[in-house]
C-alpha cells in the first residue's frame, strides 16, 4: 500500500525553519491524516504522495505551498481601547477577530508600541520556507465516516 487519496497515513515529523529552529514535532505522537483533504500544507502533501510504511525522507516546503504567502492587508494597527477587558496584552497573543463579512478568523499580536498594537491575521506560519523531516509509520483506508467528515477519527469512534 502506498500513500493515495483517501488514505489515512500516520507520519513522525519534525518541522523547522529555514534557520534549523524546531517549530514543532510529532515526538513519539505519530499524526494520523487524510490524503488528499487538505488536512496538511499542500507541499508536504506532494511530497508523501507514493510514499510506503518505513518511508524517510527530508523535505523543504516553499511558503506558497506551505501556509501561504504573508498578506499586507491583513495586518493592522488598532488602538488598545480595542482590547478592553484584556489585563495583560503580549506579542504573540492570539484573538478571534471579525472580518468585513462578520468571518471569525484568529490574529495574533505582532508588535506593541504605546497604545498602538499590531496585529497580524496571517497564520503564524505564513511566509516561512518549512523544512520537514518525515516518517511514515502508519498507513490504511479511511472509513466511510471518515471520509464524509474529511478527517481522522481516533480509537474509541467519535467525539464531535
Ligand atoms: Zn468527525
Amino acid at each position: 500500500m502506498t500513500i493515495q487519496k483517501d488514505k489515512v497515513a500516520s507520519i513522525e515529523y519534525t518541522l523547522k525553519g529555514s534557520d534549523g529552529e524546531v517549530i514543532d514535532a510529532s515526538s513519539g505522537n505519530p499524526l494520523p491524516y487524510i490524503h488528499g483533504h487538505m488536512n496538511l500544507v499542500p507541499g508536504l502533501e506532494k511530497e508523501l504522495e507514493g510514499k510506503s510504511v518505513g518511508d524517510k525522507f527530508s523535505t523543504l516546503v516553499p511558503a506558497a505551498e506551505g501556509y501561504g504567502e504573508v498578506n499586507e492587508e491583513f495586518i493592522q494597527v488598532v488602538p488598545v481601547a480595542m482590547f478592553q477587558g484584556v489585563d495583560e496584552l503580549a506579542v504573540g497573543m492570539q484573538f478571534q477577530a471579525s472580518g468585513p463579512e462578520g468571518q471569525a478568523h484568529s490574529v495574533h499580536i505582532t508588535k506593541i508600541d504605546g497604545d498602538d498594537i499590531t496585529v497580524d491575521g496571517n497564520h503564524p506560519l505564513a511566509g516561512k520556507d518549512l523544512a520537514f523531516d518525515i516518517e511514515v509509520v502508519d498507513l490504511r483506508d479511511a472509513t466511510p465516516e471518515e471520509l464524509d467528515h474529511g478527517h481522522v477519527h481516533g480509537e474509541g469512534g467519535h467525539s464531535h
